[in-house]
């Protein structure tokens, strides 16, 4: 199966689709953070993905599909694919279909969560992730013990770059132009869709996402 998280930035993909993931047979495929992977580990991709990432726009088209193709061709066969983050212009959506289908396989379902703007900035700008293990905090909704420090691992919360806030606006700016007419793109196929609120209480965002993806299975 291929699942789609869709939705603005800030809105939970990343936090659900870490959950959904830890079935057996699923990867979870984030976009931003094998480009992130690409920066920290110097490569060709992370040097040229690096501006844009910082300045909250979009990395050119043609890079990310030549990522999504080289992660897609080393999944094990029948692997579930969950897509976060991508895609996220109608050239990829459009270049992605094709792309399934040389590998018998197509899109099942595309969850889209939503929440408002002011969440959406409040989540962002808060945000701060553990170098260490990867767990996330947010410095309003949900701050470590100690200032700065994870709970879980004692290494150093980071804030990234492009959570500062007036990267957030630009973010939220693209979104709007360049991801959300994807919505329209996939509600031509017939139940394909689902929306889903993404600033509802975790465990009924959690068990709406679970359900949109078993309905599609
Ligand atoms: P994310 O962690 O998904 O918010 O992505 C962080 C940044 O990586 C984005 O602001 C973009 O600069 C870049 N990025 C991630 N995924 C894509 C994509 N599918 N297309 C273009 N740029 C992307």
């Amino acid at each position: 199966m291929v699942v789609i998280l869709l939705g603005p930035p800030g809105v939970g993909k990343g936090t659900q689709a870490a959950v959904l993931a830890q079935r057996p047979g699923w990867t979870h495929l984030s976009t931003g953070d094998l480009l992130r992977e690409a920066r920290r580990n110097e490569t060709e991709l992370g040097a040229q993905a690096q501006a844009y990432m910082d300045a909250g726009q979009l990395v050119p088209d043609a890079l990310i599909l030549d990522l999504v193709k080289e992660k897609l061709s080393e999944l094990p066969e029948g692997q579930h694919v969950l897509f976060d983050g991508f895609p996220r212009t109608l050239p990829q959506a459009e270049a992605l279909g094709p792309v399934l289908e040389r590998l018998s396989r197509q899109v099942d379902r595309v969850l889209v969560l939503e929440a408002p703007p002011e969440v959406l900035v409040k989540r962002l700008s808060g945000r701060r992730t553990c170098g260490g293990c990867g767990r996330i905090y947010n410095v309003h909704f949900d701050p470590p013990s100690e200032e700065g420090i994870c709970d879980r691992c004692g290494t150093s919360l980071t804030h990234r770059k492009d959570d500062r806030e007036d990267t957030v606006a630009r973010r939220l700016e693209v979104y709007s132009a360049q991801t959300e007419p994807l919505i329209r793109y996939y509600e031509g196929s017939p139940a394909l869709l689902v929306r889903i609120q993404g600033d509802q209480p975790m465990d009924q965002v959690e068990a709406a996402v679970k359900h949109g993806v078993e309905e599609a299975g």
